[in-house]
């Protein structure tokens, strides 16, 4: 019976995911290509050091710290978990125990993490309720924002309390236990007095709470800004790997350029009608690597932190500008799919989330881009926005399109022609 159980929420499960994966695969279909993935080898050592060491976390050594035991936590025991859907379909018990040596290990490591990540989880929740942390506090989070963390934080905690629970009992009701727990091992004997019925039902219980709460914390993790446990580790592989300053040519431009110059291929539809915007105005113009970031994006705050236009009290925030890019794509990535790509709802993510000011504060220093635990770049996305302004509206500051009008007439950006540039010899 408890089997049918199970497999009746696993597939609830799978289904309800299999809807939300959709769901977001059917966005990034509406997203224009970015640059070629290659240099894989280079990718896969990024992805080492940046996702599985966290190397950028530890600028913050004690914060830094804490999140990455967290993750290397998690990552020990989503084996555990693994092991959980086993035993529930087969209807088992510690399916994976035939690994011997590396079960022990393993088991070990899980029940050493389960307590560490249960206490830095509180540390979290107290830091975030009562400490004046401002990265933690931007104008841009929401109440919902808020509440997602708060709700994450609330059920990873009691993920950890019934897995100790799980290894509690486990080990107390069974004087011949498989695998090894070195904290619950010590904790057990307080419930020795316990008939052995007590004990398998308050396992039980642990086992189903922890279990269906994962199974939950799965569909809400694709709505919620922890959906960063699945794509940060893909952003990052996918992250630029050219320095962060290189500006990289306009597609779209040299494909203009090309048609002008080969008079052949003028009216060559396929190609002129590719060329449909200059830079992004809405979403329907960002790239996937734009659309994936607003995924990744855990709204730590280290971009806006370090951001000397935030810093000296701009408008900009470069946490903000990511998530703008995911609130924008829930509210019209579904009238685009249903309506078809020349959809308008009148509104647009340049102004109606991100204002000029926001667009024409950032000094474009690449701190924001440095600092991220992700690799998420927001100059390359801001300076896109800017090309649509310029290139389509030309509604660019006043003393830029006077720095313009003076490259097109004096091949500089002063106010004086290239002939008298060497006036000063004389
Ligand atoms: S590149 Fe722009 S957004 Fe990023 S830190 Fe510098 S000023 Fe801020
Ligand atoms: S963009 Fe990066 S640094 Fe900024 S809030 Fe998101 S994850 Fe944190």
């Amino acid at each position: 019976m408890s089997q049918i159980v199970f497999i009746f929420f696993l597939t609830l499960t799978i289904a309800v995911f299999s809807y939300s994966a959709y769901r977001i695969y059917r966005f990034f279909n509406l997203t224009k290509p970015a640059y070629p993935v290659k240099e894989i080898g280079k990718r896969i050592k990024l992805t080492i050091e940046n996702a599985f060491f966290q190397e950028r976390i530890f600028r913050k050594p004690v914060a830094g710290l804490m999140h990455a035991m967290v993750f290397w936590g998690f990552c020990i025991i989503l084996i555990g978990s693994i092991e959980m859907v086993i035993d529930g379909v087969s209807g088992q018990e510690r399916s994976l125990a035939f690994l011997g040596f590396f079960y022990d290990m393993l088991m070990a490591a899980g029940d050493v993490f389960a307590y560490i990540i249960g206490l830095f989880i509180i540390i979290f929740m107290i830091r975030r309720c009562c400490l004046n942390i401002p990265r933690l506090h931007g104008k841009e989070l929401t109440k919902k924002n808020h509440f997602d963390a708060y709700l994450a934080l609330s059920l990873i905690l009691i993920l950890m309390i019934t897995l100790a629970g799980i290894n509690i009992f486990y080990v107390a009701s069974h004087s011949d236990y498989l695998g090894k727990f070195p904290i619950s091992s010590m904790i057990a004997p307080v419930f020795a007095g316990m008939s052995y019925e007590t004990l398998v039902l308050i396992h039980d219980i642990n086992w189903w709470t922890h279990i269906l709460l994962i199974f939950l914390f799965a569909n809400i993790l694709p709505y919620s800004k922890h959906f960063h446990i699945f794509m940060s580790i893909p952003n990052v592989f996918f992250s630029r790997i050219t320095p962060l300053g290189k500006l990289a040519n306009m597609e779209s431009v040299t494909k203009e350029v090309k048609i002008m110059l080969n008079p052949e291929t003028a009216f060559a539809t396929a190609e002129a009608e590719a060329v449909s915007r200059f830079g992004i105005l809405d979403v329907e113009d960002i790239t996937w690597k734009n659309y994936i970031d607003s995924l990744a994006c855990t709204q730590c705050g280290r971009c806006t932190s370090v951001c000397p236009a935030n810093i000296t009290g701009k408008e900009l925030s470069p946490r903000k500008v990511i998530i703008d890019i995911r609130r924008r794509m829930n509210e019209k990535g579904p009238k685009l799919i249903k309506h078809g790509k020349d959809y308008s709802d009148g509104k647009s993510l340049i102004r109606d989330y991100i204002t000029e000011e926001e667009i024409w504060a950032c000094t474009t220093c690449n701190a924001c881009a440095k600092e991220c635990p992700l690799n998420i770049d927001h100059p390359t996305f801001i300076l896109d926005l800017r090309r649509y302004l310029v290139m389509e509206e030309s509604a660019a500051p006043a003393q830029l399109n006077a720095i313009f009008s003076n490259i097109e007439n004096n091949g500089a950006p002063w106010q004086y022609s290239n002939q008298d540039r060497l006036n000063w010899t004389l």
